[in-house]
């Protein structure tokens, strides 16, 4: 060969992308090109000499040597696939084509083969099967997510879902009201005896928000993964009471539920022991489908509490209706009445105290229908923020006076006795809507107070004042103890007791634009004691000629 030819073929050799190897009559390896240094990770010298069987594994080696046989027997060119071991022990598929070059004597003197490494074909025909897989996976999640809107299905399902698409066992926990606790709303597993258990081991387990993995994923925002879960690990990170709900777990994730920037529970996948570790692609795609479920969530969420509001303003307009026919209907009786015995001679024949008994009636039946009406342009003063308040110099017992005048039939009826205490305590607040404030608590008291004491305390507390308005009647349920304060909300039957449910949502609108507070504390059957604090001067923004810090 021409020495140019010869550094030509030298030059092909090492630049081009193939593995190109020579080996002799006996295999061994004679030349070893860039390539296949690259693809093995074995140096030209630690290769040179050597049979070249020892990159085969055992179990292709019979194949490769026969086809080796056949090329040393002039058999060529020929064409075989089969695996190379590279230096760090992995696997690459190479496609091999094999000739050889005869010496003079005609016989076989060097075998030639050029091979193409197919691994990184393959690998990228896997990514993107997985690719193709896991878009499905979510175009189908999404679809599943958003088929539902009630709040319940859609947690199930999601959780159902995610056990299907990422395995095994699924967990789907949220914030408390409070954001002290994460509650569990879903568990999912395929085997029902583990689902049971694992339902079981969560309630034991109650999680703190701001405690171990779940404060890292709620803070964080980012998925977490375990890919291997020992023992050590668990023992390491986890709360005891977590133990017996994890075992069996060898891989963990957790992916935090976000809508608009708010996390507001998270995922936990568990894979059972037997099951391959979670990979990058499955935490991948639990951030994908835990962006999805969090967004079928939230909806669901919103859809069931505009439902709840619907519902609740439809039992708000049946009530109000009643409540206010009921004095309507009582004062037309009266003035009825008064038509019929309206001429002078009957007026005159009737005896003092039916004349004045109509009339008292007529008189409570407009006071009843005037407080009613008043409650409801309360509610939507609030509701348009247009409660508009006028400071000036109150004493709270003189507020107290008002609303014991006020309350004082309906005490007499009920039999209630009302003990007052208090000392004197000053503020800049406003006369009326403070008084309502106490009215509207003392009504309450004595409505709900099963006819027994009622008691009111109040007096100053640094630079706040307090009243305490204490009853022993039928008391709240811990359950509707946040939702009184709400609109419309009650926490009795109206067939019992009358009412809007408005009076706790205007107290508390009231207390809370002087700057104060308003709390309730109750047993059911022991009674209920409503707190009240307001600042002596409001540090809410007034208008210039209503602040008292100004006149
Ligand atoms: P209303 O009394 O017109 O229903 P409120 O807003 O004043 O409306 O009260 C809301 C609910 O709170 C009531 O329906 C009742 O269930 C509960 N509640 C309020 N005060 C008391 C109390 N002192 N004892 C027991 N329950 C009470």
């Amino acid at each position: 060969m021409p020495v140019e030819d010869h550094d030509l073929a030298q030059i092909v050799i090492e630049t081009v992308g193939a593995l190109v190897v020579v080996l002799d009559r006996e295999a061994r390896i004679q030349r070893w090109n860039a390539a296949c240094e690259h693809a093995t990770g074995y140096e030209r010298d630690e290769v040179l000499g050597r049979p070249f069987w020892f990159l085969v594994p055992p179990e292709e080696r019979a194949g490769v040597e026969a086809g080796f046989s056949r090329l040393v027997a002039r058999d060529f060119p020929n064409r075989n696939t089969n695996h190379w071991v590279t230096k760090d022990g992995a696997r690459r598929l190479v496609a091999w084509s094999n000739t050889a070059l005869l010496d003079e004597r005609g016989e076989v003197r060097v075998v030639i083969a050029t091979g193409l490494d197919l691994s990184e074909q393959i690998r990228a025909e896997e990514a993107l099967r997985r690719q193709a897989t896991r878009l499905e996976a979510l175009a189908e999640a999404s679809r599943v997510f958003a088929s539902g809107l009630d709040y319940k299905t859609t947690l199930d399902t999601v959780a159902r879902r995610l056990s299907e698409l990422i395995g095994d066992g699924a967990l789907i926990r949220v914030v408390s009201p409070d954001s002290a606790w994460l509650v569990p709303v879903a568990v999912y597993h395929p085997d029902p005896e583990r689902a049971a258990l694992r339902r079981r081991g969560i309630q034991q387990a109650p999680q703190r928000t701001n405690e171990g993995m779940t404060a890292r994923v709620l803070q964080g925002r980012r998925t977490l993964r375990i890919p291997h879960l020992t023992l050590d690990v668990v023992h390491g990170e986890m709360k005891p009471e977590y133990w017996p709900y994890l075992e069996g777990v060898t891989s963990l994730m957790m992916a935090p539920l976000e809508h608009r920037r708010h996390v507001f529970g998270h995922i936990t996948l568990m894979r059972d022991a037997g099951g391959a570790p979670y990979t990058s692609d499955d935490e991948a795609l639990l951030d994908d489908l835990a962006h999805r479920a969090a967004q079928a969530i939230e909806n669901a969420r919103l859809y069931g509490e505009a439902q709840a509001a619907v519902a609740a303003r439809d039992e708000f307009l049946s009530i109000a209706s009643h409540e206010l026919r009921t004095p309507l209907t009582a004062l037309r009786l009266a003035l009825e009445n008064m038509r019929r015995v309206a001429s002078r001679d009957a007026l005159e024949r009737l005896p003092a105290q039916y004349v004045e008994r109509v009339l008292a009636t007529a008189e409570r039946q407009g006071q009843r229908l005037e407080k009613l009406v008043s409650g409801l342009l309360d509610v939507s003063r609030i509701h348009m923020g247009r409660l508009e308040l006028d400071f000036e110099e109150v004493e709270l017992g003189e507020a107290v006076q008002e609303a014991l005048g006020a309350v004082e039939d309906e005490a007499a009826q009920s039999g209630s006795e009302i003990r007052v205490t208090g000392s004197p305590a000053r503020g800049f607040w406003d006369r009326l809507r403070v008084s309502q404030v106490v009215t509207n608590l003392l009504a309450n008291a004595v409505k709900y107070g099963a006819g027994k004491a009622v008691e009111v305390e109040f007096g100053p507390r640094a630079d706040r004042a307090f009243l305490a308005v204490r009853d022993h009647g039928i008391g709240i349920d811990p359950s509707d103890q946040r939702q009184i304060f709400e609109r419309f909300e009650r926490a009795v039957s109206s067939r019992n007791y009358g009412g809007l449910g408005l009076g706790l949502y205007i107290v508390k609108r009231i207390v809370e634009a002087h700057g104060g507070t308003i709390a309730v504390e109750s047993k059911p059957g022991e009674g209920s004691t409503f707190r009240v604090e307001l600042p002596q001067r409001p540090s809410v923004s007034v208008d210039r000629e209503q602040d008292p810090a100004r006149t």
